[in-house]
Order: C-alpha cells, then structure tokens, then sequence
C-alpha cells in the first residue's frame, strides 16, 4: 500500500477508505458494505448520496463559490437564516454561519460576554456548564466542556469555568429518584450560580439531550424549565448547545422544544448542513441583538469561511428537503421503533444497563452488573470492543462516554440517518444484537 501523510484520529490505526455512500449505506474502495448507524458523527441525517444537495452545490458553485463576509453577502446565506429564523423558537431570529460546532459554541460564548458587555455589565465572563457535557474542541469550547478525555492535556489553558451536576437518572448524583428528587440537578445551578456571584456569571451552556459524553440522557420533565427560571432569576443567558441534537435529529426541530423554552443563544452544526459541507451557526435571540444594533453594532467574531456561499447554499437545500421528506416528523416514529427494539436486546443481554434517547438519538450504556450498575473497569474498554467489533461486522456506532464522573463507563451512540426505513433499522438492530452478543460472551 502507497505510504500516507494523512493524519487520522489514531496513528497506529487503520481507516477503511470510503468510496461511495447511498442512503444509510457506506461502501470501501474493497466494495465491503456499512450500515451507517451513526450518521458517521451523528451527522449524515438525510442520508448519503442525496443529489438535490449535490445539484445545489454545483448551481451556486457555477455562479459564486466564495464571497467574503465582510465584502458581500449571499442568496443562499440570506435564505438559509430565514428559513433558521421559521424553525427556531421564540425569539431566536438571526444566525451567524461558522464552519463547525466548535465555532459555533465558542461564538455563543464571546455574545455572551458581550452581550453583558454591551449591557454595562463588563465583569460577567463565566459561563457554567455541567461536568457530563461536550462543547466543542477549541479552547474556550473546551473551557465550557467536562469530557475528561479531551479536556486533559490542555487544562493550564483552559479557563476555570464551574460545572454542575447533570439531569443522569440513571446514575443519580444525588442518589435521588424522580419525582421526589425535585429535580435537585436543576437547583444546583442556583447553587453554583450564587457560589460564584451572579455578577461573575454570563451564561449557563447545555446540551438539551447530553451526547458524546453522556450518549443520549434525557433530562427529566420539568428540568429546563427549572433551569431556565434559575438563569432569568440571576439575569444568566441560557445557551441550548444543539450541536448535535438540533435539525430534526431527536424529532423535534430543536430538542429544546421538547420542554418548550426557549434559550437565549443556539449552537447549530452537524445535521445543519447533514455533513454536505462544513456550516454550523450560532443562533440569536432578539433579546441580544438588541443591545448589540445599538451598542456596538458588531458581533466580534467570525471566521474567513463564514456564511460561505456553497456551504450554505448545502445546508438550505438539506433544511428543504427536509421539509419535502417530513424527516423531523417521521423521527419520532422512527426513534421509537428503534428505542423498543434496543430495549428487548436490554431485557435479553444484561451488559445492556441503560437504554435511552429521544427520536433517532439513542444511547446504549454497558455495565458489568446490571443490579449495582457498576461499570466494567477502563482496561477492558468495552466501548472500543463494541465499535471495532460492530465495524468488523459493517456497523457503524459513536462511541461516547458515560458511567461515574464521565471516566469510567462504556456507552454507544446508535443515530441513523433521520432517513432511514422500517426494514434497515431491523438489520442495524440484527448486526447490533450480533455484536452485543459476541462481546457479552467473550466478557463471561
Ligand atoms: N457541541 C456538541 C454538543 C457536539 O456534540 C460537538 C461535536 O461532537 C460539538 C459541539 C463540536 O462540534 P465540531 O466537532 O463540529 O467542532
């Protein structure tokens, strides 16, 4: 084989190379077929190889493939706020187009301070996030974030932002069950908040439903609204990191829909753009933008790629078809079949601990005893063992974190294109169980 120059995550591992995909279906230059049961990083939503997004790349890359933002705005940049403006709650009607998550996240965290900035309010610079949560891999990003793994080299950089406990029924922090726990993960944000000095404090981040470092835990009921009183109680700005939930992927248009509140700021990426082209987009109520058209009137940040014509011209056409195809709402449906079909491999497999999720953003959790929960020990590294294996087996699963203070514990994301039929989530379901099965063996 030629030698390569390519950096990939792992240098001592090998990467199939992709040749072509269709659906929810990846092919290697070997021809070998994947089930794409992770939308690659829940991602890909509308599936593979859908040609109106590949025709919309190519008519604006015929007439302009790049502006600079500062210079020209675009047709397909105008359209795709508006139509972001149609799906989003409330008052969050203006987008700024970055290129990825962490962009995106990290914007939410500059308005902010901003924000306050603009408010005469200079000092409020923390933003709170929970301990269980992953925001994006730059570094104010990274501040915001409690995976471990990622956080651990850079920590003299980071800034020393607090966190809180997570909404984790399954793993009560509080040893506490719901409803009676009165949502005591809530009211620690109060707590931290006025450790802290609301004065110090400018927002409060969160996934709506936690992803990579939670895989899939749903808040309980009643949890936002909690969350978003505690924060207009102390004049904090709520950031939903809707990342990866956001777009349709947990059969709402935003997953904070769900609970009905409406956040202050909101980080877009992945299904934005369904992996078409880079985009993602911080999202801005009028509330901020207010303050900001008559303060300064610039928002100060912003990348040379940002609001690129084709990478917007990519997602407006995916936000389209997304509508024509009635995805978000076939989500629901879909992510419940897929639920009860995880929830039977639970009943018949006890390395299956916990089963969660929301539409087509589900999460399975490994444990070595399901009565105690206790996790299997980090040397064993099931998650790895159930990505390879399920790899090997042309299954394609996210691997997440999860389990005590997000070291120890072994979880999968399972998040299929939002696309996906009846009949291929019985054969994602079918190879999973294979998987499952040989591992749980193997682990006896
Ligand atoms: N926020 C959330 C919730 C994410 O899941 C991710 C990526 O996994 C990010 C931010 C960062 O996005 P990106 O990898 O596009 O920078």
């Amino acid at each position: 084989m030629q030698r390569s120059y390519l950096i990939k995550p792992f240098l001592d591992e090998e990467y199939p190379q992709a040749e072509y995909g269709k659906g929810i279906y990846l092919y290697d230059v070997d021809g070998k077929e994947y089930i794409d049961g992770s939308s690659g990083a829940v991602t890909a939503s509308i599936g593979h190889g859908v040609m109106e997004i590949a025709e919309a790349m190519k008519a604006q890359g015929e007439k302009v493939s790049f502006v600079y933002r500062s210079q020209f705005t675009s047709e397909p940049a105008e359209k795709l706020a508006m139509k972001l403006k149609e799906w989003a709650p409330g008052d969050i009607n203006w987008s700024f187009f970055v290129n990825s998550g962490s962009e995106a996240t990290e914007t939410a965290l500059k308005v902010a301070i901003q924000y306050w900035q603009e408010k005469g309010r200079p000092s409020k610079t923390k933003v709170l996030s929970r301990w269980m949560s992953y925001h994006g891999i730059t570094l104010g990003a990274l501040s915001m974030s409690g995976h471990i793994g990622r956080r651990e080299r850079f920590v003299p950089l980071l800034e020393d932002f607090p966190s809180v406990e997570p909404p984790y029924c399954y793993r009560c922090p509080f040893h506490q069950t719901y409803p009676e726990c009165q949502l005591l993960c809530a009211k620690e944000l109060d707590r931290a908040i006025r450790r802290v000095g609301s004065d110090q404090v400018a927002a409060f981040i969160a996934e709506p439903i936690i992803g990579a470092s939670g895989a899939a835990v749903v808040p309980p009921d009643g949890y936002y609204q909690e969350i978003r009183a505690i924060c207009d109680h102390h004049d904090i700005l709520f950031i939903a990191d809707e990342v990866m939930t956001g777009i349709g992927r947990c059969g709402k248009k935003f997953a904070i829909d769900y609970w009905d509140v409406i956040p202050d700021i909101i980080a877009l990426g992945k299904g934005l753009s369904a992996g078409y082209a880079p985009l993602a987009a911080t999202m801005i109520s009028d509330k901020i933008m207010e303050p900001i058209f008559y303060g300064s009137k610039v928002i100060m940040s912003g990348h040379t790629y940002s609001a690129n014509p084709q990478s917007t011209a990519a997602g407006l056409a995916v936000l389209n078809y997304m509508e024509q195809n009635k995805l978000v709402e076939g989500a629901i449906k879909k992510g419940e079949y897929l639920l009860d079909a995880l929830r039977i491999l639970q009943q018949n497999y006890p390395i299956i601990g916990d089963v969660r999720g929301k539409g087509l953003l589900t999460g399975v959790e490994f444990v070595s005893n399901i009565f105690n929960k206790l996790p299997f020990s980090s040397e064993v590294n099931v998650t790895k063992k159930v990505v390879t294996k399920a790899m090997e087996k042309g299954l394609l699963v996210y691997p997440a974190v999860a389990g005590m203070e997000g070291m120890a514990g072994d979880a999968v994301i399972i998040a299929p294109p939002l696309s996906i039929k009846g009949e291929e989530i019985d054969r994602l379901i079918s190879v999973f169980e294979q998987v499952v099965k040989e591992i749980q063996d193997e682990l006896q």
